[in-house]
C-alpha cells in the first residue's frame, strides 16, 4: 500500500512529451517552495535513453535527418535548444562534428562552429539537447529533495484505477515478471506509434524507414539480390519521413556544396549507381520549403482564433467558409495568382519542376505558409461537424500539412540533385485508386497517371506518416486502457476522429467509462498529451504545443500536492506562484 504522505508522480514515455514534463513539473515545483521531500518521480520508458524518444534518438537516424524547424522553433523552454548548443559549441564540435557539418557544410574548421538559431540542425542534435537537459533536471530535482526513479528498457502493460491510486504494470525488457505500483498521477506520453505490422508483408517491403541501421541492412539485402541489376525502389509518402527514407537510400553517395553551403549536385557511388528510388503520393509533390515568415496584413481571417472569427463573421463558419476564406486571403494577396485551387492543385507538372520553384524562395510560398499556418493556429477543426472533420481528415488535411509545415532548404537542394543525377524520380497515385500500390507473391506493382501507366518495384519502404486509429495501435498498454475503460477513443457522433478523448478543449486530463455505473467522467489519475491525444495532428503536433501542454499537466499536479498537503490554500494563492 502506498503511503499517504508521499505524493507519487509517474511519466510513461520519456520522448520530447515526457522530457518537457519532467523539465516544467521540476521548474514548477521549485517555484512553488513546496517541501519536495515528500515527493517521487517516476519516469518509465521503454528505450535505453531518456529525451529522444521516436523522432530525436541519435542512434536510429543520420546526420541528414533534419528538424523540420529552425533551432529558436524547437526548445524544451525559450530559446534554449539554441542557448544549449551556444554553451556547448566547443564539446559539440569535438565529440559531434558531423552533425554540425551536414547544416554548414561551407565551414572549413568545425572548430569555428557559431551556433545558428535560423539553422535547421539534425534531429540527433537536438535529441543529445534532450537527454542533456533531462539528466539536468533530474540533478536539480535531486538537490531539491525530490525522489527520482528511472525504468528504462522497460514497458508499461497495463493500468487500473483502485481506490488508492493508479495502478501500473511494468515489465523490464529481460525480465518475465511485471511489477505493480500506484501512482497519485499518471502522464501518459507514449507518443508515436506503428500500426502497420512487418508480418504483413514479406521482406520485399519495409514497413518505417527507422531505425536507419534497419533500412540499411535491408538495402544491402536488396541489392545482393541480382547483384548486377538496376533496383527500383518505391517509398510511399513524399512528407518528412519519405525524404528521411530517400537520405538514407543514398546516404552512400555524396553530395557536392558550392561555398554558400548549397547542396548542387549528387557523385553517385557503387550501390547508389544501382538505385532508381521512385517517390509515391497522392499529391506527387514534397512539401514547400520553410522561408522566413514575411508579415502579411490579413484581410479576411482577421482573428487569433476561430471563436473569435466566427463572432466577427456572426456564423458559424462551415468547413467550404474556412476555404473560402483562404481563398479570398490568398487571391486579395496575390493580385489573383494564387488560391485555394493552387494549394490544393500545385500547378507544376512534376515534383522537379516545383521543388525547383520553391528552392528560390518565392513570396507566393511564404504567403501560403502564413495563411494555412494561421487557419491551423486558429484551430478551426475542433468546430467543424463530424462529417466536415473526415472530409478534412481524408482529403484536406494532406494540403494543410504539406503547406504548413514545409521542409528545409538544404532537403530540397538535395533531392533536386538527386531528380538530376536521374536516381529519384516521383509519382502522382491520385486520390482515387486505394490500391495504387499492389504488393502480390510474384509482382509489386504501383499504377498510376492517365493513361495509367504502371511500374513494378523491387523494395517498397511505407514512410507515409502516422495513422491515428486508436483500433489499430499495436501496444497492449493502449489497447488494454481503452479495454477497461481507463480511456475512451474520441468520437463525434458516429465519427471517431482519431486519439483519446480529454477534458474540454485546454485540458489534457482524460476521460474514462466508469466500470460499475458506465457513467463518462474525468479521469482521477490520467493526463495525456502529444500524438496519443485527439486533433494532435490538427492542432498541437508543434515543439511550443508540446511545452504549452507539459506547463498545464505540471501545474495540475502542483496543484494535486496543494490539495492534498494544504487543503485550505486557495488555487489562485498557488496561480501567483506559477505567473
Ligand atoms: C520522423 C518525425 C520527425 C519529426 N520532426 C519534428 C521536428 O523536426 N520538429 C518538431 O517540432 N516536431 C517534429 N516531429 C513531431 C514530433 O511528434 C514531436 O516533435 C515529438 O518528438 C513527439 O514526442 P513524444 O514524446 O510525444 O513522442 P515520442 O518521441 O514518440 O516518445 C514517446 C516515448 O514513449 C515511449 N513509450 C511508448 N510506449 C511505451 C510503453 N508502453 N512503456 C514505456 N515507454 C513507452 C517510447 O519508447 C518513446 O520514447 C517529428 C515527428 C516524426 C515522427
Amino acid at each position: 500500500m502506498q503511503s499517504k504522505n508521499i505524493t507519487k508522480f509517474c511519466i510513461v514515455g520519456t520522448g520530447f512529451s515526457g522530457t518537457a514534463a519532467l523539465v516544467h513539473l521540476v521548474k514548477q515545483l521549485i517555484a512553488s517552495k513546496l517541501d519536495c521531500r515528500n515527493i517521487e518521480v517516476v519516469t518509465i520508458e521503454q528505450r535505453q535513453d531518456n529525451g529522444p524518444g521516436h523522432p530525436y534518438c541519435n542512434e536510429e537516424l543520420l546526420p541528414t535527418h533534419l528538424c523540420n524547424n529552425q533551432t529558436y522553433m524547437m526548445a524544451l523552454f525559450d530559446n534554449d535548444f539554441y542557448d544549449w548548443l551556444c554553451e556547448r559549441r566547443t564539446e559539440l564540435a569535438k565529440k559531434v562534428p558531423d552533425l554540425i557539418k551536414v547544416t554548414h557544410p561551407d565551414l572549413e574548421d568545425v572548430a569555428l562552429w557559431q551556433p545558428d538559431q535560423d539553422a535547421f540542425y539534425p534531429r540527433a542534435l537536438f535529441g543529445l539537447y534532450l537527454k542533456a537537459r533531462f539528466t539536468q533536471y533530474c540533478l536539480v530535482a535531486k538537490e531539491n529533495g525530490m525522489r527520482l526513479r528511472h525504468f528504462n528498457d522497460c514497458q508499461v502493460l497495463d493500468g487500473q484505477s483502485t481506490e488508492e491510486g493508479f495502478a501500473l504494470q511494468f515489465r523490464q525488457s529481460a525480465s518475465l515478471n511485471a511489477t505493480t505500483q500506484v501512482f497519485d498521477k499518471v502522464l501518459l506520453a507514449t507518443g508515436h506509434w506503428n500500426s502497420i505490422k512487418q508480418s504483413q508483408y514479406d521482406d520485399r517491403v519495409l514497413t518505417s524507414p527507422y531505425p536507419y541501421s534497419r533500412l540499411n541492412s535491408w538495402l544491402t539485402k536488396q541489392l545482393q539480390q541480382g547483384k548486377e541489376t538496376t533496383k527500383h525502389i518505391c517509398i510511399k509518402g513524399m512528407g518528412p519521413s519519405g525524404i528521411d527514407a530517400i537520405l538514407s537510400l543514398v546516404e552512400s553517395g555524396q553530395f557536392s556544396h558550392n561555398t554558400q553551403g548549397d547542396a548542387t549536385a549528387f557523385i553517385a557511388d557503387e550501390h547508389t549507381i544501382k538505385l532508381k528510388i521512385h517517390a509515391l503520393s497522392r499529391c506527387g509533390f514534397f512539401p514547400a520549403v520553410r522561408d522566413k515568415r514575411i508579415e502579411h496584413q490579413f484581410k479576411y481571417l482577421t482573428e487569433e482564433t476561430f471563436f473569435d472569427l466566427e463572432q466577427k463573421q456572426g456564423k458559424r463558419l462551415t468547413l467550404d467558409d474556412i476555404l473560402l476564406l483562404i481563398d479570398k486571403e490568398l487571391k486579395d494577396a496575390s493580385e489573383g495568382a494564387i488560391g485555394w485551387h493552387e494549394v490544393a492543385h500545385p500547378p507544376f507538372s512534376s515534383a522537379l519542376e516545383k521543388l525547383k520553384y520553391d528552392a528560390t524562395l518565392p513570396q507566393d510560398n511564404a504567403l501560403i505558409h502564413n495563411v494555412l499556418l494561421r487557419v491551423r493556429r486558429m484551430k478551426f477543426y475542433r468546430y467543424l461537424k463530424p462529417d466536415e472533420k473526415q472530409r478534412y481528415d481524408s482529403v484536406l488535411d494532406t494540403h494543410f500539412i504539406r503547406t504548413a509545415v514545409p521542409i528545409p532548404l538544404l532537403n530540397a537542394q538535395k533531392l533536386i540533385a538527386l531528380f538530376e543525377a536521374g536516381i529519384l524520380s516521383s509519382c502522382q497515385l491520385g486520390y482515387e485508386h486505394k490500391d495504387a500500390i499492389k504488393v502480390t507473391k510474384t509482382d509489386m506493382v504501383v499504377t498510376f497517371g492517365q493513361p495509367q501507366k504502371q511500374l513494378h518495384a523491387d523494395g517498397l519502404i511505407l514512410a507515409a506518416g502516422q495513422s491515428f486509429k486508436l483500433a489499430r495501435h499495436p501496444d497492449n498498454l493502449v489497447k488494454s486502457l481503452i479495454a477497461r475503460g481507463e480511456l475512451r477513443p474520441h468520437t463525434e457522433q458516429n465519427y471517431q476522429t482519431g486519439g483519446i478523448q480529454l477534458l474540454g478543449y485546454e485540458s489534457y486530463r482524460a476521460m474514462r467509462t466508469d466500470p460499475n455505473t458506465q457513467q463518462v467522467q474525468v479521469s482521477p489519475y490520467l493526463s495525456s498529451f502529444g500524438v496519443l491525444t485527439r486533433y494532435w495532428q490538427n492542432e498541437r503536433n508543434f515543439a511550443a504545443a508540446f511545452v504549452e501542454a507539459a506547463q498545464s499537466v505540471a501545474h495540475d499536479w502542483v496543484d494535486h500536492i496543494y490539495q492534498k498537503t494544504m487543503p485550505q490554500h486557495s488555487r489562485t494563492d498557488q496561480d501567483k506562484v506559477h505567473a
